[in-house]
């Protein structure tokens, strides 16, 4: 608990405590520590940088304190400021979708090169979590039409929340649904099928860090036992929903480019299979 000293700290001395606390859990403490105080003053980080002399109110202090508190245990920061930056636009998430990752902004910009193919693109986003591909693609992708579809409610809601924050809102249509349950019985056919599905095999979750393993949504995750499963679904249900010359693209882990192109080149409604590299250099898209 903080005392009543903590009337006269400033900002700095909250940092430097902050950074001692969470050096464990963060790869980046400094940058979060910031990030934290930042979120308390209701300022940006800059603000934090320049003003490190300023005199922190102790309820002010207290909030941070409380954060550095939650991210120690592991929470990811993106969660405690409630912000995650992907394809240059703010996105809000918090527990109940995965936090968008830099890895999958490949896959977006590939989806945009493949779109101008067309006129007005009708895009399918499978598992749309926080709406990151869906909101990109909307805002990126002049006079295209996103359906974004999730099996849970929280996403759809967060989903929602980032279309409108982002001006999109007119342009996405959320639907909760498994997978294509929803879509069923209609004849709805897409140019563009793209999904980030859950891929990770099921014993290897246990080896997941800690802020992914234990805040992240399991959901989101979890690919079966050889973390291919969603890939076979896609691929057998979303060629119905293609139209031909159309494209699906999915993310893919590290090591399941090659069995996800086998996947699709199995199911013979599909050719010209690509596979692309994230900027790590990781075989990270297959289209
Ligand atoms: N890239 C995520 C991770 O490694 C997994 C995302 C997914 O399963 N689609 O934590």
């Amino acid at each position: 608990m903080l005392t009543r000293q903590v009337r006269y700290l400033k900002i700095r001395d909250i940092i430097k405590s902050s950074i001692e606390q969470i050096r464990d859990i963060s790869s980046t403490p400094l940058l979060d520590s910031e990030l934290m105080a930042a979120k308390a003053l209701d300022r940006d980080r800059l603000y934090v940088i320049i003003h490190m002399d300023e005199q922190l109110e102790e309820e002010t202090a207290e909030r941070i304190q409380a954060m550095v508190e939650e991210r120690k245990n592991g929470r990811p920061l993106q969660y405690i400021t409630g912000h995650q930056e992907f394809m240059g636009l703010d996105f809000y998430v918090s527990e109940g979708v995965l936090i968008p990752r830099p890895d999958t902004e490949v896959l977006v910009e590939k989806v945009i090169e493949l779109a101008s193919e067309f006129g007005s693109p009708k895009i399918l986003d499978i598992g749309c979590g926080s709406g990151a591909i869906s909101v990109s693609l909307a805002k990126y992708v002049e006079s295209s039409k996103v359906w974004s579809l999730d099996i849970s409610k929280r996403a759809l809601e967060i989903g929602r929340k980032n279309a409108t924050d982002n001006g999109v809102a007119d342009r996405i249509e959320f639907i909760e649904s498994d997978l294509f349950q929803k879509l069923e019985g209609t004849d709805i056919e897409f140019e563009i099928i793209v999904s980030n599905p859950p891929y990770i095999r099921r014993a290897d979750i246990e080896d997941l860090h800690v802020q992914v393993k234990d805040y992240e949504p399991a959901g989101a995750l979890d690919g079966g036992i050889d973390g291919l499963d969603f890939y076979r679904k896609i691929v057998e249900r979303g060629r119905l929903y293609l139209i031909s010359g159309g494209y699906m693209a999915f993310e893919v882990g590290h090591d399941q480019a090659a069995e996800v192109a086998l996947i699709m080149e199995n199911s013979s409604s599909f050719e010209n299979i690509s596979i692309y590299k994230d900027l790590p250099g990781i075989d990270r898209v297959v289209i």
